[in-house]
């Protein structure tokens, strides 16, 4: 290094440093942990120690399913790790199109596309779809996908108070006038794990004449009585035009879809950038996709279990006195308050092998830090009940209830 002042990616890099490592000092540091193994369909080992995986997104339990991993092994054989690039030129196999069919009929829409990433899916659908001059409406409570997407294409945004229905009517009066709107939802929101307010946004979106997009990465698998998300959970149809999904949570894979009409799903394969610039999804983990899939709808007990639990989960916790925010679905807050509380709170349920996270200002909020657990179709009800006697213990030791 020269002795020049420090530049700004120096101080950058200094001042993460330093914050790291003042987390570990004082052991609240619980990021970037190495699972080693995973035992069954609910217990991970981290450490060498067996834990209570009690922050998966895997919500219906799939990940390790003997079906699902035959099918990623038998086109890891067939078409070898990856593809030949990007999918536009030599990159798409039949696979992808199998995939992106079953997407289709899963999420009752005419065609899908999938990328390579749920973010990139956000980024490259939203900036494939407005531009400069168009207005963009966002939730505040949005996933740092739909801002980034927003951010990458020059669109106006506007962001209405979460789940604030009078809010967005408002703004969308506001620019009534501009033709050509889009509103971006999360179904299911990941820090608070409440519902949109499908059945009313939908309506405005009518009203005003704003294309309607929805990401479902945590309510598919999760709401509706078959797991197909949130227009079954309000038993809706064909009110969302632009259906986002990711292939890396509920689905056992990595990835993200968008499905819709067939001429959207046309545009996003010739001017999505994330599509035409960024390679396609390897064979085994399209293949490990499509027949997730397909398990969804042959194992339909797995969509009541992840609900049950939910609920047996939620329900003890609020027995215990613990405030769990208007979660309705899986992703389940434990609120805290402070940054330490929720460190605290986390440290004691770790040290007792129960493995969950806190999530911290400024990902949540100063002063709504919390301890945030999800429950999956893996757990069984006795490991549901040791993670909330374990959990109770430590809210009276930390103080919270
Ligand atoms: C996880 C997530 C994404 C990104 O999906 P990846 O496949 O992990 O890139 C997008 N939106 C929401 C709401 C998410 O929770």
């Amino acid at each position: 290094m020269s002795d020049a002042a420090e530049n700004g990616i120096q101080a950058r890099i200094r001042a993460m440093d330093e914050r790291v490592q003042g987390l570990r000092d004082n052991d609240m540091y619980f990021y970037n942990k190495p699972v080693s193994e995973l035992k069954g369909s609910a217990e991970v080992v981290i450490d060498g120690r067996t834990m209570l995986m009690l922050a998966s997104y895997g919500y219906l339990g799939l990940l390790g399913h003997a079906r699902i991993n035959a099918a990623a092994a038998g086109a890891l054989q067939k078409y070898g790790s990856g593809t030949h690039g990007v999918r536009l030129l030599a990159g798409t196999l039949d696979l992808h199109l199998e995939l992106e069919r079953t997407i289709a009929e899963f999420k009752h829409s005419e065609d899908a596309v999938t990328f390579s990433s749920g973010y990139v899916t956000n980024l490259a659908a939203i900036s494939s779809m407005v531009g400069r001059h168009d207005v963009v409406f966002c939730d505040k409570y949005d996933h740092a996908s739909i801002v980034d997407g927003c951010l990458l294409s020059g669109a106006e945004m506007k962001r209405f108070r979460h789940n604030d229905m009078e809010h967005l009517e408002t703004l969308l009066r506001r620019y009534a006038d501009r033709s050509t709107k889009l509103v971006v939802v999360d179904a299911v929101f990941s820090m608070d794990g409440d519902i949109i307010d499908l059945p009313r946004t939908a309506e405005l979106c009518q009203k005003y004449g704003a294309q309607l997009m929805m990401d479902e990465a945590h309510s598919v698998g999760v709401l509706g009585e078959s797991g197909h998300g949130v227009e079954e959970h309000f038993g809706m149809q064909d009110c969302v035009d632009v259906k986002m999904g990711t292939l890396s949570k509920t689905i056992p894979s990595v990835g993200g879809y968008i499905a819709g009409s067939r001429g959207l799903i046309n545009l996003m394969k010739h001017a999505a950038r994330g599509f035409i610039f960024s390679a396609a999804i390897p064979p085994a983990q399209a293949a490990a996709a499509k027949v997730a899939f397909e398990v969804i709808l042959d194992e339909p007990a797995r969509v009541g279990r992840v609900q049950r639990n939910a609920a047996q989960f939620m329900d003890g916790l609020k027995r215990a006195g613990f405030d769990t925010m208007q979660s309705e679905t899986a992703i389940v807050p434990v609120l805290c308050g402070s940054d330490e509380k929720a460190y605290e709170l986390v440290r004691l349920c770790q040290r007792e092998d129960i493995f969950v996270l806190p999530v911290v200002s400024p990902a949540v909020p100063e002063g709504m830090a919390r301890l945030r657990a999800t429950v999956t179709a893996g757990h069984s009800a006795a490991q549901i009940e040791r993670a909330l006697d374990v959990l109770q213990k430590a809210g009276k030791q930390v103080g919270l209830i």
